[in-house]
């Protein structure tokens, strides 16, 4: 993939698939955006929300970094780039849903376990990863013993979604306005061998194919 290749791909994409768009586009533009959907998803490439689940401009905002990760709730005067997504999603444009998307064969998860020898330089990545440092710790408590390695990579994405949700929570907006019902989490797990996506059951306590 090269830099022309991406310029080719917009001349196609506003030639032929822009006009799909054209209506729609013209009334987001005219009367702005009210997307219901805050998706939280990771950087990898190889995740891609609205391919994968055929949205079209206007329908998800969306944050994406690395791990899928939410930092909980902090008042201090840091640059909190996810924090701010978070926030501007919920309490200006009123989402009514927040999907947390985790991913299989994610590499944020499996640094967790693998950190390169060089970690130390990477000072911003190495804070960041401590974010599923709860998820890991459980995985290997829960299935340490039990499973390959490339299994409890598994658990350990899987579990991380529901502890980024649980860091949703502190966010005093998150937890008035679910507590109001006036907005649902999701915890969803994208498995990118086959496209599929596994949606959490609160009462099973898993992840399970959707109806
Ligand atoms: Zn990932």
């Amino acid at each position: 993939m090269h830099i022309t290749d991406l310029i080719h791909g917009n001349r196609h994409f506003q030639k032929v698939r822009f006009p799909h768009y054209e209506e729609d586009m013209s009334a987001l533009v005219r009367s702005g955006q009210k997307p219901q959907i805050l998706f939280i998803g990771c950087s990898d490439s190889r995740v891609t929300p609205d391919l994968m689940l055929d949205t079209k401009p206007g329908d998800m905002f969306i944050l994406r970094n690395v791990g899928n990760f939410v930092p909980p709730y902090s008042q201090n005067s840091d640059f909190h780039g996810s924090s701010a997504v978070i926030e501007y999603a919920v309490s200006i444009l009123n989402v009514r849903h927040i999907i947390l998307c985790g991913h299989s064969h994610c590499g944020a998860c499996r640094n967790l376990f693998e950190l390169p020898v060089d970690a130390k330089n990477y000072i911003h990545l190495n804070k960041w990863l401590e974010l599923g440092e709860s998820a890991r710790n459980e995985a290997v408590a829960l299935h340490g013993n039990l499973m390959d390695r490339e299994q409890l990579y598994r658990e350990t994405e899987k579990l991380s979604i529901l502890h980024q949700l649980e860091n949703l929570l502190t966010f005093p907006e998150i937890e008035r306005r679910v507590e109001a019902g006036e907005l649902s989490l999701h915890g969803w797990y994208y498995q990118i061998e086959d496209g599929s996506i596994l949606c959490y059951d609160g009462n099973l306590r898993r992840f399970i194919e959707p109806e």
